[in-house]
């Protein structure tokens, strides 16, 4: 009995000395917080071999569901017993899967206690954002469904036009959005102002942007384009801005500084901008002998390209037209003739008489009559004369805002262009 105090004093004494060595021990950056540390190794070895890990009791691996295996052909893959993958695969098509619909590719992890045991978790990634995470207990498995939170925040994005907007934006936007997501701003743009700006023509050296956009940030550093609350070009030095208003009795809609909707009669090209690849050039001479004398203005697009009406109107012409090739004419209100050359061919239903709307796809970008390469021939006729289409289709504005809601609209207008003007980068908003 007399040695026992003399061993536990010894013990305490090793626990002693193994806590001062641990105390003295200087802290490593950067080491893995799932680590053990090799404690008995602490004492004798220099600092920088103390970052010994050795790995947790714990082995987790992630496996691609294959294109057309079942979940239990999956699980039998990482070895996982009948037995058990039936039990999982009941569970899981209780708590959140359909089986029959699973994607090819996605992810599940398993971990489990070591690499031979079978596992105590499965998470199924079943989106970017949504997992099904499954723990066995001692009533079997069961199933969570965790939705991954999205954060948003809003971003000023500004750049100044050198060669296309697509490449305004890569400079502008690159630190705030990745290259998909910086097209679809780039296209929004374009949307918002198209009744305005022509953007494939438009567009000169020195022009400038600035967007006030939301941003929202998902799992795994997602990045989504959100709402565009303002936006503004200034074009050889006039400043166009659009604000997005929500009308209480219509859905939301961009307006101009004055209050005017950007939207208006016509719409400044027949081409969607999105559809107009930017490999192309803007500049197109597909000029032969007297046909040097056209005016209108020439597209480059890809062959099929969909052709839109730029305003509501009554098909006179839809046919062949000598050098415009395959050519379609569209009266609209105020005496406007709007005609569409080198088409490849009509949209369904599109012949004279027939009434079109707006944006409506008449026809489709070909290379018919004089014409050296796809392109689109778009003129604008001002009671039977050729006239500049930007000229001819500048002065049309929207519809006002309703009187009764202006001031709200003012005190937004204010509220956003402020914050659209502020440096580039993430910005505060204020409530409304
Ligand atoms: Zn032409």
């Amino acid at each position: 009995m007399k040695k026992r105090p003399t061993r536990a004093t010894a013990y305490l004494t090793v626990a002693l000395l193994v806590l001062v060595a641990l105390r003295y021990t200087p802290e490593l950056p950067d080491t893995p917080a799932a680590g053990v540390l090799q404690q008995g190794a602490a004492a004798t070895t220099p600092p920088l071999a103390i970052a010994k890990f050795v790995a947790p009791a714990i082995s987790s691996r992630t496996e691609k569901l294959n294109r057309g295996e079942t979940l239990i052909g999956l699980f039998k893959r990482v070895g996982i017993s009948d037995h058990s993958a039936q039990e999982i695969v009941r569970a899981a098509t209780t708590s959140a899967i359909e089986p029959r619909y699973l994607q090819a590719g996605m992810p599940v992890e398993f971990t489990g206690d070591s690499a031979g045991d079978e596992p105590k978790e499965l998470v199924f990634h079943l989106g970017i954002d949504r997992l099904l995470r499954m723990r066995r207990s001692a009533d079997g498995w069961v199933g969570t469904e965790e939705r991954l939170p999205w954060t948003t925040d809003t971003v000023v994005v500004a750049g100044t036009i050198n060669s296309t907007l697509y490449e305004a934006m890569d400079d502008g936007a690159a630190q705030y959005f990745p290259a998909r997501a910086k097209d679809e701003l780039t296209w929004t743009l374009a949307d918002i102002f198209e009744y305005r700006v022509d953007m494939s023509r438009d567009l000169q050296v020195g022009d400038k942007f600035r967007a006030l956009v939301e941003r929202s940030v998902g799992p795994g550093g997602i990045t989504k384009v959100g709402k565009v609350l303002a936006a503004s070009f200034t074009l050889s030095g006039t400043e166009i801005s659009a604000v997005r208003f929500e009308s209480k009795n219509a859905s939301p809609q961009f307006y101009d500084a004055t209050g005017r909707s950007m939207r208006a009669a016509f719409l400044r090209a027949p081409l969607e901008f999105r559809r107009i690849s930017s490999t192309f050039g803007t500049r197109f001479h597909p000029i032969l002998g007297r046909w040097k004398a056209h005016k209108g203005t020439d597209y480059a697009a890809a062959s099929g390209t969909p052709v839109r009406a730029i305003g509501d109107a009554i098909v006179i012409k839809a046919g062949w037209g000598g050098g415009y090739g395959n050519v379609l004419e569209l009266r609209h209100r105020n005496g406007y003739v709007t005609r569409y050359g080198h088409l490849r061919g009509f949209a369904k239903g599109i012949r004279a008489g027939v009434r079109v709307n707006i944006a409506q796809t008449v026809a489709y970008v070909g290379t018919t009559g004089l014409s050296t390469g796809p392109h689109l021939h778009f003129e604008v006729l001002v009671n039977g004369v050729q006239r500049d289409s930007r000229l001819a289709l500048r002065s049309v504005a929207g519809d006002p805002i309703l009187r009764a809601e202006r001031g709200a609209f003012e005190a937004r207008r204010e509220h956003l262009l402020a914050s659209l003007s502020a440096a580039p980068g993430v910005v505060r908003l204020a409530s409304r």
